[in-house]
């Protein structure tokens, strides 16, 4: 039997997840939400005292600045853009005409300015930037938003609209790292309070094509990324619940982003899969969340 379709159903029968016909596409139900309200307090939790800057941006962003940010070079294959109908009378009777025959109708429909965001951070660098000079300690931000990824999939963890949960870090090359170990040891500790067996592993983005081996071999290389993986679907195949990224200094070149002594400022980012955190709590608790462990529901619901 195929495990994955199984759970996919079982998250459908109980009414946690919503089919709505297109795979990774889900509604979600009142009690799976209050699982990701209750983990997003206990994030809060850990990272509260640290004075980040809260920012919350929409699930669509400036497509020029999209566009600056490279995303078109490494991964086209999961980039979404937003178009619309801008035409005439004329051209609405031939956009029906289509649609009544069946035809694409999708052809004529535009560009618009918005693409949609692909991780949370990514509205924020230009922000940023824009204010000019980081202070010398540096500086810390909470984002959370709708991603979309398009990379369709009968796992319910591999969804193309999900929310992720980041901090971003901006500073000295150790002011940054040390930020994202900290998350590290962190994210090991509330898991482990969850109840739920994780590992830490190296890990690398799909860079697109035969360019991109380059990067994944950079990436893997020089530890720039780590997940936080939590068995969910296939034990042999953990699922990325949790990444840590340390960036180096390439966003601070690329956004122009710079310390207060004029030095570029390196970046990191720790993200939080929220909808793979649930599914991994119901994977691992059971689809009835009045039966999960008295201390998993005394951490998430005090
Ligand atoms: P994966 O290797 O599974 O594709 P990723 O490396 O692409 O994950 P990141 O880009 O680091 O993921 O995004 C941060 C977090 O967002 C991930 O650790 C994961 O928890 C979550 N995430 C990423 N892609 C998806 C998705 N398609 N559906 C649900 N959550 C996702
Ligand atoms: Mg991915």
């Amino acid at each position: 039997m195929d495990m994955q379709t199984s759970f996919l159903d079982r998250l459908f029968e109980s009414g946690l997840l919503i089919d709505t016909g297109v795979d990774g596409l889900y509604g979600r139900s009142g009690q799976f939400e209050d699982v990701i309200t209750a983990f997003e307090r206990l994030i809060d939790k850990f990272g509260g005292a640290d004075g980040a800057e809260a920012m919350r941006f929409p699930p669509g962003m400036n497509r020029a600045l999209f566009e600056k940010s490279g995303y078109m070079k490494s991964f086209p294959q999961l980039a979404g853009t937003v178009h619309s109908f801008c035409g005439s009378e004329l051209d609405h009777m031939n956009l029906l005409q289509c649609m009544e025959v069946g035809d694409d109708w999708t052809k004529g429909q535009e560009a618009t300015n918005i693409v949609l965001t692909p991780a949370a951070c990514y509205p924020l660098y230009p922000t940023i930037a824009k204010r000019g000079n980081l202070p010398a300690k540096g500086s810390l931000f909470d984002l959370q938003s709708y991603c979309f990824r398009h990379e369709p999939s009968k796992d319910p963890a591999r969804q193309q609209l999900f929310r992720m949960r980041e901090y971003v870090c901006m500073g000295t090359e150790s002011h940054v790292t040390d930020f994202r170990q900290r998350w590290m040891d962190r994210g090991v500790e509330m898991m482990k309070q969850l109840g739920l067996e994780v590992v830490i592993d190296v890990a690398n983005d799909p860079f697109f094509g035969r360019g991109g081996k380059m990067m994944v071999n950079n990436q893997r290389d020089q530890n720039l990324k780590f997940e936080l993986l939590i068995p969910i679907t296939s034990a042999a195949k953990p699922t990325a619940c949790m990444s840590f990224n340390y960036h180096q200094d390439s966003f601070g070149q690329k956004w122009d982003l710079n310390l207060e002594d004029g030095s570029v400022a390196h970046t990191a980012c720790v993200g939080f899969g929220l909808e793979r955190i649930a599914l991994a709590l119901f994977h691992h608790h059971g689809l009835d969340v009045t039966e999960w462990p008295a201390n998993v529901r005394k951490t998430l619901w005090g």
